[in-house]
């Protein structure tokens, strides 16, 4: 036996595991689509390496994943022959916590109740440490292609784990196999029907065949096909099967509330499909969060860092597979490749189109989506120049006359007085706040409709807001000068008697010796119906929110 080192597991992986192995989730199959997922990933990266190396697949060309079940013994083995792992990758990928919100995730769990974080679990993926939520201990025996040494990482997952060389023998030939010393309530997953229903369920359009051993020396029998169910056409794929690649491509394992899935033809030749999560992810403000969509290049995985999505977009999940860009692309040549500018530019219209098509016919789930990705997509609003006016015609408001409901500008311009010509606003940081605000009441008494823009992003897009069907956009300072054109309040008082203006005057003058140095001006307005007062940015100046927002940063 060859000396084992021992390792502790990074602080965030020890919580997770313990989350894991404490958990209530009743779902615990998950481990076993996280586990078939990470094979064939290993699996799509050798296919990408043996383009510039062939000679990584030596004698082995053909991706396969491995299901031993071994009921004697009480395990089930997972492998592989893809990439594998060298000593260093294991302890960096099997002892600290790469993936991106993962910390945010563990934080919700935490904070959430139980049942609720049993939710949580099965909807963010938890990877290959929900191996531990069925395995007493879990053992990895991975060669890389390319190397002549093997290594074995063994863990129960309560705080340590342990590296040790590995006699080839012991190893497989290339890739990694995972064998899980199950519980004793985990022993199902020996039971063939068990394991293979929920493999054809879970995972049946993974992009590489699974075969299943009944035993450890027995014949294998395939149980997917491996084809990549892009490529099949849309009639020929159910519902069902795009929510399972969607799981898988996604990692995330709600429904898709919007799936998009179209082959482009003539001068570029790609085939897209993405998915709209119906769960906003958990990363999606962190600011590291790229778009995950993924490129393919003739079926081969090339990278999930190409950036095929603007950001205000990524959201969307899912990929593009192009036969227009060379195999051996390097991941640098990508972002500067002009057929890929062309596809993006493609795959965003597509994925807006979809969007647009959804609002259309479907405002219930419109407004669903709105309320998890709005803020996201407004990004875009500044962003996006040549997209601006498509996407202000997406986005949903609340404005002084919607209550709880959410408003178009369609709507809004179609209930707009004949003679007004611009779309008033007021940014702020509640909605709730900005309702009772002072500075609406001469709209509301006139009947005007004012959007309530909440999001910090609001203040940013709507100070070069183009103009909507014809109006511009106009801030309730700005406007207050144009509530003169429109008819007067029924409600309004009568002509001011000389000794009322005589009493205003006297007050302006005094207000403005008190206020000289915090205030620019002190003016009369017709503004107000109620309040007696209220603060306005000058109409040349910024918008009061967006003061605050940039105090706040500093500048
Ligand atoms: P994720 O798949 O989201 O990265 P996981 O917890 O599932 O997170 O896996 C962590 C990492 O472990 C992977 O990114 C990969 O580097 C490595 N890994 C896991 N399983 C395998 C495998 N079968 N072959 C090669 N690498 C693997
Ligand atoms: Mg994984």
């Amino acid at each position: 036996e060859k000396p084992a080192e021992a390792h502790v597991f990074e602080a965030d992986v020890a919580r997770l595991l313990h989350m894991m192995v404490h958990s209530v989730y009743s779902d615990k199959d998950v481990f076993l689509r996280e586990l078939v997922s990470n094979a064939a990933d290993a699996c799509e990266k050798l296919r990408y390496e043996a383009i510039s190396t062939p000679s990584l697949l030596a004698g082995d060309p053909d991706a396969r994943i491995m299901l031993v079940l071994d009921a004697d013994n009480n395990r089930l083995v997972i492998e592989d022959n893809g990439i594998g792992m060298s000593r260093a990758e294991l302890i960096e990928a099997l002892g600290t916590i790469a993936r991106s919100g993962t910390r945010a995730f563990m934080e919700r769990i935490e904070a959430s109740k139980a049942a609720e974080g049993a939710q949580l679990i099965g909807q963010f993926g938890v990877g290959f440490y929900s191996s531990f939520m069925v395995a007493e201990r879990v053992d990895v025996a991975s060669r890389k292609g390319g190397e002549d040494e093997a290594w074995l990482w063994s863990s129960d997952g309560k705080g340590s784990y342990e590296v040790r060389p590995l006699d080839l023998a012991d190893a497989p030939t290339r890739g990694t196999r995972i064998t899980l010393h199950l519980m004793e309530d985990a022993k199902d997953y020996t039971r063939r029907g068990k394991v293979e229903a929920i493999v054809k369920q879970q995972s049946g359009h993974v992009p590489v065949p699974i075969m299943l051993y009944d035993k450890p020396d027995e014949k294998p029998a395939q149980i997917t096909d491996g084809t990549a169910l892009w490529t099949k056409s849309k009639n020929d794929i159910t519902k069902e099967e795009y929510a399972d690649f969607y799981h898988g491509v996604s990692g995330q394992y709600d429904d898709p509330s919007l799936t998009v899935h179209f082959r482009a033809e003539g001068r570029h030749e790609y085939t897209t499909l993405a998915f709209v999560p119906t769960t906003p992810p958990f990363d999606l403000f962190d600011p590291d969060r790229k778009g995950r969509m993924k490129l393919y290049v003739k079926r081969i995985f090339i990278t999930d860092d190409a950036e095929l999505l603007p950001r205000y977009l990524r959201f969307v999940r899912g990929l593009v597979d192009t036969s227009d860009l060379p195999l051996n692309v390097s991941r640098e040549m990508i972002q500067e490749s002009p057929i890929l500018a062309a596809i993006r530019k493609g795959v965003t219209n597509r994925v807006l189109s979809a969007i647009e098509k959804q609002a259309k016919d479907d405002a219930d789930a419109y407004q669903t989506f709105w309320n998890n990705f709005g803020i996201v997509l407004k990004e875009g609003l500044y962003d996006d120049y040549e997209r601006k006016s498509q996407l202000l015609g997406l986005a949903r408001f609340r404005t002084t006359t919607s209550g709880e409901n959410q408003r178009s500008l369609a709507d809004y311009v179609k209930d707009a007085k004949p003679e007004q010509n611009a779309i008033y606003y007021l940014t702020g940081s509640s909605v709730e706040q900005l309702r009772v605000s002072p500075q609406l009441e001469g709209f509301k008494a006139r009947g005007i409709e004012v959007l309530l823009l909440a999001d910090p992003v609001d203040s940013f897009w709507v100070m070069n807001a183009p103009e909507f069907e014809g109006k511009s956009f106009k801030s309730v300072s700005q406007g207050a000068a144009d509530l003169a054109q429109f008819a007067k309040p029924e409600s309004a008082e009568e002509e001011k008697t000389p000794e009322a203006k005589a009493e205003i005057s006297g007050f302006v003058a005094l207000a403005k010796e008190q206020l000289r140095d915090d205030v620019s001006d002190v003016v009369a307005s017709d503004r107000l119906t109620e309040s007696a007062v209220c603060l306005v940015a000058s109409e040349s100046g910024y918008d009061r929110q967006l003061e605050k927002i940039l105090a706040g940063a500093g500048q």
